[in-house]
């Protein structure tokens, strides 16, 4: 019966791409990408893998050697179909198109983006929330995905976190979404950034931190699983600023930046503040 994979893929790294959403890419009917030529790539990467018994038990019998897996029975030279679904093209039509022509005809699609989760600063919502409402199996392929991986290495408390992904490119919109975003104390904050506006976004982060008054830490993680790979770790918004000011030539790559929750002692330092502050404003009887 069709089903929908949501399938993660690497963010830098091709090993990172797990057995399973390999097999799962490999035995598509239909392939929804973002960047049909990106993700054609990956599939060509997969199927010389797979020819390595990268997936499978590779059992050598002689001269010849024979692929065990469960694609075995697939034609290793099986072409699925492509089909684009982006911020241009997501439209019900198209959507409508996957969900009738393909699913409910029996076929398995699989949704992948350019890098990562799909839906995560990425396509894909409106072919989900469609396929939810026709009942549709929705099936996950849990895998890469950039803002978790900074999460993992960013050595920032992140017990509790808000996911923003890109803010907004107007300098007023930006700042007036951090101020919500930093009101909350025990939040640890993710940001998407590219490698253009990375510096104006650490300024606007710094100019909120100073005005609320309450020191947060930043991790800035670049080139996640890549050869240019750096995390690197700021005791203060001021330093991470001062760094990155320092550096020769425009910054490069991709960006994640990890904002701290508000340090333990100073929420403390709040909380008792308020104590006494409603201590003084009970009535003495
Ligand atoms: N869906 C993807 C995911 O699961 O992470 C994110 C897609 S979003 C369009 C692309 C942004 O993710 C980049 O601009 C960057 O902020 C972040 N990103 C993706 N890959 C990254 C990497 N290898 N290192 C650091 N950040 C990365």
């Amino acid at each position: 019966a069709g089903a929908l994979y949501v399938v993660a893929t690497p963010i830098g790294n091709l090993e990172d791409i797990s057995i399973r959403a390999a097999r799962t890419l490999l035995s598509a009917d239909v392939i929804v990408a973002e960047d049909t030529r990106h993700s054609g790539k990956l599939l060509e990467h997969l199927k010389r893998e797979r020819l390595n018994g990268r997936f499978g038990h590779r059992r050598t019998i002689g001269a010849s050697s024979v692929v065990e897996d469960e694609d075995a029975a697939l034609n290793l030279a099986q072409q699925c179909t492509f089909v684009s679904l982006n911020e241009h093209n997501s439209k019900l039509e198209r959507v409508e198109y996957i969900l009738q022509n393909c699913i409910a005809k029996g076929q398995r699609v699989a949704l992948v983006s350019d890098a990562g989760t799909p839906l995560i600063s990425d396509p894909g919502a409106l072919l989900i929330e469609q396929a939810h409402l026709l009942g549709v199996p929705v099936v996950p392929i849990p895998g890469p995905c950039a803002l978790i991986s900074a999460l993992s290495v960013a050595g920032q408390p992140c017990y509790e976190f808000t996911f923003a992904g890109f803010l907004p490119k107007k300098s007023t919109q930006r700042l007036s979404a951090l101020e919500n975003l930093l009101k909350l104390d025990s939040q640890c904050v993710v940001l998407y950034e590219s490698p253009f506006r990375v510096r104006e976004t650490l300024a606007a982060i710094q100019s909120v931190v100073e005005q609320l008054g309450k020191p947060r830490g930043v991790t800035v993680a670049r080139e996640l699983t890549k050869v240019h790979e750096e995390i690197l770790r700021f005791g203060s918004i001021a330093e991470c600023v001062q760094h990155m000011n320092g550096l020769e030539g425009e910054p490069r790559g991709e960006f994640v930046l990890v904002v701290g929750p508000v340090a333990r002692q100073e929420r403390r330092a709040d909380a008792d503040l308020l104590e006494l502050e409603s201590d003084e404003a009970v009535p003495l009887h």
